[in-house]
């Protein structure tokens, strides 16, 4: 999509701090991380949030989560972490382009406001 924001990234338009990127799936820093380790995971194609998961792109979300525990291992986060996405307004989403939230390296509190 044009003026998506992580599509801009995907297409190499705007620089992201790159952790893991293959044919569908790109993981990036999050520019203003909560945790000492906060990336986002995004599927390569535009889908605008969760409520647009279907039987279409559900391998795509299954690449995701697959990658996110190598990434997590790698990264050393064998404490634990969490993996959120938000959905919609209500749902504290601000960037309409699906991404997952991996969030570790500090004991993380639940639930959140
Ligand atoms: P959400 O509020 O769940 O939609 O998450 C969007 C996330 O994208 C926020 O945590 C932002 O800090 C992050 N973000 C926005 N623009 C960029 C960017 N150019 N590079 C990395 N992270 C970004």
């Amino acid at each position: 999509m044009t003026d998506c924001i992580f599509c801009k990234i995907v297409r190499g338009e705007i620089p992201a701090d790159k952790v893991y990127e293959d044919e569908y799936i790109l993981i990036f820093r999050d520019i203003q991380p909560a945790a000492p380790t906060h990336l986002l995971c995004i599927p390569k194609a535009h889908i605008a949030s969760a409520a647009e998961i279907d039987d279409g792109n559900v391998d795509l979300v299954g690449r995701v989560f697959v990658q996110l525990a190598v990434v997590a291992k790698d990264l050393g986060l064998g404490r634990g972490f969490r993996i959120v996405t938000n959905c919609g307004e209500d749902g504290g989403q601000t960037v309409g382009h699906l991404h997952f939230h991996l969030l570790g390296g500090r004991q993380l509190i639940w639930p959140p406001g």
